[in-house]
């Protein structure tokens, strides 16, 4: 029987593993599974111990960091709670700025700081998705301890000046962290050019194992640790390492690093086709974010008259995957944070969907979605929803 025709259209929302990532990992679950922390007695143990140090080295290469600034967590969202909340802890007090459109892996750390004192400004986006700069600048206070602005949206894709964040903090001695979960292996990440204090990755969104990721950080003395216990990442995040798990990511990384250019190239030429032919077959759809500053491989456009939770569940069943927006978010029946921040009515944000693509993407693929797609938005409208 012939299976059927799949296309993911979601790799926003994870990226299956690459085959040379998985040959990678996979002898560190049996025959070298010593734990890095017995290395001194062990020679399992130094086998393991060396995979994490060549891991490092990869993975701190695609951002252009020193390896012994790389942090290993068990993801995106604990690198993000690790500097919010490490940084807090630190300073026991004070005022800490986000953006609107942060991931909740950032926003819900700073409500729950809240709770304990801590002040936090939320900076306004305009309607492409780019922060406002002034405000950054305006909201800065004497006891303001941390900005974190997120490098590239999950949602709409607009790529944020983080330069400009960093001159302006810097006048001020604040320390900025950036979440680059969605930009790191897709688009040029280069800690030193931006300057940043601290930036989160997660390695399951270029490639990579889920639940491996890391925090980059500059300054080691500026932070408190999440998780406490071993000697483990220099006694910053204690617990065995998740070893299969990153000497994926440093796999990931070296393949990103190698495919760079070329899958910027690429994703954006399918992406714009993508864009394009919707919007010669289809009225009334609207691009969210902006066209330049975006990441290459993130489409979302606002479907007038389609409602994007049936309208997925529709598409996934003729076997195209597309997304809904925020991965995390999707049990939620809110519209979502990130496309009310830009200005959507409610109406409009709950008929936008997210198209994003990975390097197993074809423009075949593109075009069998678009037939589906424009096809189940005609019967969609037809029938009133
Ligand atoms: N930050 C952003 C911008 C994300 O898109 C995601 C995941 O969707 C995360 C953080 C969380 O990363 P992880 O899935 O590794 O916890």
């Amino acid at each position: 029987m012939k299976s059927k025709k799949v296309v993911y259209l979601d790799n926003a929302a994870t990226t299956p593993v690459d085959q040379n990532v998985l040959e990678k990992m996979i002898p560190f679950f049996r025959e070298k599974f010593g734990n890095p922390i017995t290395h001194l007695y062990s020679f399992l143990g130094q086998e393991a111990l060396n995979a994490i140090e060549d891991a490092r080295s990869k993975t701190a290469n695609l951002i252009n960091a020193h390896p012994n600034q790389i942090v290993f967590t068990s993801s995106g969202t604990e690198a993000n709670n690790m500097v919010i909340k490490g940084v807090a802890f630190k300073k026991g007090k004070g005022h800490i700025i986000v953006s609107k459109i942060e991931h909740h892996s950032v926003l819900h750390p700073v409500e729950s700081l809240k709770e304990f004192g801590f002040d936090v400004t939320y900076i306004d986006v305009d309607s492409k998705g780019f922060i406002d700069i002034n405000q950054v600048e305006d909201s800065i206070k004497n006891d303001t301890i941390l900005i974190s602005i997120m490098h590239a949206n999950n949602e709409i894709g607009t790529i944020q000046p983080m330069e400009e964040v960093v001159r302006i903090a810097k006048e001020h001695g604040i320390p900025v962290h950036t979440d680059a979960v969605q930009s790191v292996g897709h688009i040029n990440v280069d800690v030193k050019e931006l300057d940043v204090d601290f930036l989160s990755v997660s390695a399951h969104k270029f490639n990579g194992p889920k639940s491996a990721g890391y925090l980059y950080i500059k300054d080691k003395s500026l932070i408190m640790p999440l998780i406490e216990g071993g000697a483990q990442e220099e006694g910053l995040r204690a617990a065995t390492h998740n070893v299969p798990g990153i000497v994926g990511l440093g796999e990931a990384s070296y393949i990103a690093q190698k495919e760079l250019n070329s899958e910027i190239e690429r994703l954006k030429t399918l992406k714009d086709y993508m864009y394009n032919s919707l919007v010669s077959n289809l009225s009334d759809v609207f691009l969210n974010g902006p066209l330049e500053d975006r990441l290459p491989q993130n489409l979302n456009v606002t479907i007038k008259g389609i409602l994007n939770q049936t309208f997925l569940v529709e598409l996934n069943k003729r076997g195209v995957i597309g997304g809904g927006g925020s991965a995390c978010a999707s049990t939620e029946k809110e519209p979502s944070h990130v496309l009310k921040a830009i200005g959507l009515s409610n109406e409009d944000a709950n008929s936008s969907i997210r198209f994003s693509f990975g390097k197993y993407t074809e423009k075949e693929d593109i075009d069998y979605a678009l037939d589906i797609i424009i096809d189940t938005v005609k019967k969609l409208r037809s029938m009133g929803n």
